[in-house]
């Protein structure tokens, strides 16, 4: 491949590909340090997380919890009739609450921010030159946030038979009476749960043995419950084999013989990095086992001048990854060889927005037994928490993992109501080295969810007490009352 001339100037510093999580703080950070940046975006603003990703996925739980809980009320004492959801409105809040969000990630916002927003289709053409829709824009730098697409099975009969994914079941017009749902990772889960919430008849086929595969088994058993007792089918160990259509209409087929019949079929089968049709395989960029962009630890590829960051590296698919991953290809990105931030995301933490939720930070069991990371585990029950037994939200623990005899946390699990907030308190704890000597030395509100961590950090104090110690103070103690 030839490739253009090198310019002795370039028109910018930086050209950012994609204005989803990523791209987007990429720009913001290189114009708050007054570098010249252009953003080009084929899309709508704000990517997969605005558009068809947490924000609809999350006002859609929203409004699906809040039927769930108001099937529930009568055994709190208020005896209310059965909710019968609108869906239409459903969709509605949803949408009103992507375009709540969506003046954050807008081209107006982003353009006051000092940013040059382009919207069309980016192709690298050289390390220093970028082409959106046949204008070259000449750059020191370029950062590729281009994001990540739904991945479909290679099942017969899918094409023909019409299914939705994580992109398009946003445009569902209606509730789908029955629902089947492939694949029980967090999107699938999610949903599956919140359409049964809302009414829909679910039925979720899982290949695996166990769902959420990346959690210890004892949450993967915990959430199958849970989504069984909101009505969902779970279906473990199973895997389609076609999809079928007759006069009576469609079916997911399984390998294990039974057919699954559906109205409508989500595909929640896992993402897969964009990694092609914009420049990178002529420009010899290399992909890594999970298809994403070959980086270094600083985020940068083969050629020096061209950083990735966010769903497009196939590492951690999460807004906050992107965006935590921004702010090192940016910084390499603008100034190396100067200065640039080496990646790390040893505390990276990660919600299912399940109901109980599912947050993990660090080592988990299997993690910890995979990595051979000695380790002991200390657990507490949210049933023995105060504020999870007057709201009736007992189900679910707290789990942390420590090195043996020593406070310092290698990793905790938290599933329950509010975990994703209290997963916050241990991501904290582990990136400024504070243990659970610590934790428990600081005083948390009375009754709320964050003294989960504290009574965990408590259980980890009882469990250590020197026998020596103790013993010690019991003969104080006799000898004070004249013993
Ligand atoms: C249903 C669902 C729920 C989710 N919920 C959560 C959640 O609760 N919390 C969480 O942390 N994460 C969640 N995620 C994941 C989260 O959405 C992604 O991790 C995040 O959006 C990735 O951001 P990104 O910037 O890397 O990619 P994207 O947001 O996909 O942005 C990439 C952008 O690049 C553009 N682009 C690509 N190629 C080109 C090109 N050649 N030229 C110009 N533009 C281009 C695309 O149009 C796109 O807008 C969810 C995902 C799904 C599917």
């Amino acid at each position: 491949m030839t490739l253009p001339p090198r310019p002795r100037r370039f028109d910018r510093n930086l050209v950012v590909i994609g204005a989803g999580a990523a791209g987007l703080v990429a720009a913001y950070l290189a114009a708050a340090l007054r570098a010249r940046v252009t953003l080009v975006e084929a899309g709508p603003m704000g990517g997969e997380c605005l558009n068809t990703g947490c924000v609809p996925s999350k006002a859609l739980i929203g409004c699906a919890r809040l039927a769930a809980a108001s099937r529930r009320a009568a055994a709190l004492g208020l005896a209310a009739p059965a909710p019968a959801p609108d869906f239409a409105a459903v969709m509605a809040r949803v949408r009103a609450a992507i375009a709540a969000v969506a003046p954050h990630d807008s081209v107006e916002r982003y353009t006051a921010l000092g940013v040059e927003v382009r919207r069309g289709r980016a192709r690298i053409v050289a390390p220093w030159c970028v082409d959106v829709d046949g204008q070259r824009l000449t750059t020191r730098a370029i950062v590729i946030a281009a994001g990540a697409e739904p991945l479909l099975p290679d099942l017969p009969g899918l094409a023909a038979s019409g299914y939705v994914t994580s992109e398009t079941v946003w445009q569902l017009a209606s509730l789908p009476p029955r629902l089947a749902v492939i694949g029980g990772g967090p999107v699938g889960c999610e949903l599956a749960q919140a359409f049964a919430q809302l009414g829909s008849r679910v039925t979720l086929v899982q290949r695996a043995a166990r769902l959420l595969t990346r959690e210890d088994a004892e949450v993967s058993a915990l959430i199958a419950a849970r989504l069984a007792a909101d009505g969902v089918d779970v279906r473990l160990a199973q895997a389609p084999a076609a999809v079928v259509a007759d006069g009576a209409g469609r079916a997911l087929r399984l390998v294990q013989g039974d057919a699954v019949p559906f109205d409508a079929l989500l595909v929640a089968t896992g993402r897969r990095p964009r990694i092609t049709g914009y420049g990178l395989e002529e420009l010899g960029i290399g992909t890594t086992p999970t298809q994403g962009i070959a980086t270094n630890p600083f985020l940068q590829t083969v050629h020096p001048g061209i950083f990735a960051c966010g769903d497009v590296l196939g590492r951690a698919p999460f807004t906050h990854a992107a965006a935590h991953q921004a702010q090192s290809a940016v910084l390499g990105a603008l100034f190396t060889p100067f200065w640039r931030a080496r990646y790390d995301d040893s505390v990276m933490p990660a919600v299912t927005f399940t109901a109980p939720e599912v947050a993990r930070v660090g080592l988990n069991e299997q993690a910890a037994r995979a990595g051979a990371h000695a380790h002991e585990v200390t657990r507490f029950d949210m049933a023995d928490l105060d504020r999870a037994i007057v709201d009736d939200a007992t189900e679910g623990f707290v789990k942390v993992l420590t090195p043996p005899g020593r406070d310092r946390i290698l990793g905790a699990t938290v599933v329950g109501a509010h975990a994703g907030e209290l997963i916050a308190e241990f991501a904290l704890a582990m990136r400024h080295g504070i243990g659970l000597k610590r934790l428990l030395g600081t005083v948390h509100a009375y009754p709320t969810y964050a003294e989960a961590a504290r009574l965990t950090a408590g259980a980890w104090r009882r469990a250590h007490a020197s026998p020596a110690a103790l013993r010690l103070l019991a003969r104080f103690h006799a000898w004070r009352r004249g013993g």
